[in-house]
């Protein structure tokens, strides 16, 4: 069937990588890459010789017209990003839409995903969750996005890159509170996996006090805002309630 295949790459360990990402990256016609250079490292690694295109967030709108040309004229074509899931916090959400909307198949394969690798080992709730991507450059823009999910129960699930890890989680310190547990979660399947876990406070200090913290690629993620139970009655009607029992003899 000819098609758009979404494909994911590791994130650390090359081995994570499915036998159908393999058989599907050889049997497409193309194959869309965020950088061929990257994505060349793992294709000559896994002994794969298809063609690569480069897709990325300059010039994804131009090449998906590109693309569905490529499938109007029966290639099949895979998309793959630097690393994990393409379109999560990667290039592929334009190029998607718009291969939809001309009708062709859209088949994804499952496989490394950072957010969810981290989430399955962390301890903290899994059962709901939100993924935030990556939190703003500017203070300014990390204070508005914190504020707003401030109240929510769900845990939070945030990308981040080492340049901005110290800011980032002052901003978390501050707009979430110091006390609420957290979990950073850094390089991933590779040599230096490591989990830190504690309040956001004691988070913070840790990867402050130690550099080697700050390095490689990480996910933090805070449990949500604790659930306030509702009282079971109406407010109202508690008030009317505390009125009869003073009257009461
Ligand atoms: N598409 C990727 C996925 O499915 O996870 C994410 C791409 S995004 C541009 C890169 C970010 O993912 C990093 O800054 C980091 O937050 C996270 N990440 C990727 N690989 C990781 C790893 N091995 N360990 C921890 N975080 C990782």
């Amino acid at each position: 069937v000819v098609a758009l295949y979404i494909v994911p790459t590791p994130i650390g360990n090359l081995g994570d990588i499915s036998s159908r990402a393999i058989e599907i990256l050889n049997q497409v016609n193309l194959i869309a890459c965020e950088d061929t250079r990257h994505s060349g490292r793992l294709l000559s690694h896994l002994g794969i010789k298809t063609r690569t295109t480069a897709v990325h967030d300059h010039n994804e709108r131009e090449k998906a017209s590109w693309i569905v040309e490529q499938l109007n004229a029966g290639g099949s074509v895979a998309l793959i990003s630097d690393a994990g899931t393409p379109l999560i916090s990667d290039p592929g959400y334009h190029l998607v839409n718009f291969v939809r909307e001309a009708g062709f198949a859209v088949i994804p394969l499952p496989g490394a995903c950072a957010a969810i690798t981290a989430l399955s080992a962390s301890g903290l709730p899994s059962d709901r969750f939100s993924f935030e991507g990556f939190l703003p450059a500017k203070e300014k823009g990390r204070a508005d996005k914190l504020k707003a999910l401030r109240e929510d129960t769900r845990t939070l699930i945030f990308y981040e890159s080492p340049h901005r890890i110290l800011p980032s989680l002052q901003s978390i310190q501050t707009h979430l509170g110091g006390a609420r547990k957290m979990v950073m979660a850094r390089e991933l399947t590779k040599t230096f996996e490591t989990f830190l876990s504690g309040s956001v406070t004691e988070v913070l200090q840790q990867v402050e006090s130690d550099p080697n913290q700050q390095r490689g690629e990480m996910v933090l993620m805070t449990h949500g805002a604790e659930v306030v139970e509702q009282e079971a009655l109406p407010a109202e009607s508690i008030e009317t309630l505390k009125i009869l029992c003073s009257e009461l003899p």
